[in-house]
């Protein structure tokens, strides 16, 4: 390995934290992982969810089951005949 290429190398990933497209990046760099898909869950709020006893999506009711270290669990309970319906995990 020349000096050179140790040049073209540093280069290459000085380029990576630039908006070039991807055609022109090193292949090392194109491969990176993508973000996961969690940040959508996270942006995800309940309104309406399916209810087993009135067989049909219905209107929640949110409350705080419990205050976890990281992120409080979420419990949602039907407007209509109280069931609960599910719980979810607020991440912080
Ligand atoms: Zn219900």
């Amino acid at each position: 390995m020349g000096e050179d290429d140790i040049r073209q190398y540093l280069s290459g990933k000085a380029l990576a934290h630039t908006p070039a497209s991807p055609t022109t990046a090193p292949r090392t760099v194109a491969r990176r992982p993508r973000r996961p898909p969690q940040e959508t869950y996270r942006d995800f709020n309940a309104t309406h969810l399916m209810c087993p006893r009135c067989k049909k999506a219905q209107p929640v009711r949110q409350s705080v089951m419990l205050y976890l270290p990281d992120g409080d669990l979420h419990n949602y309970a039907c407007t209509v005949c109280g069931t609960s319906v599910g719980t979810r995990k607020a991440g912080r």
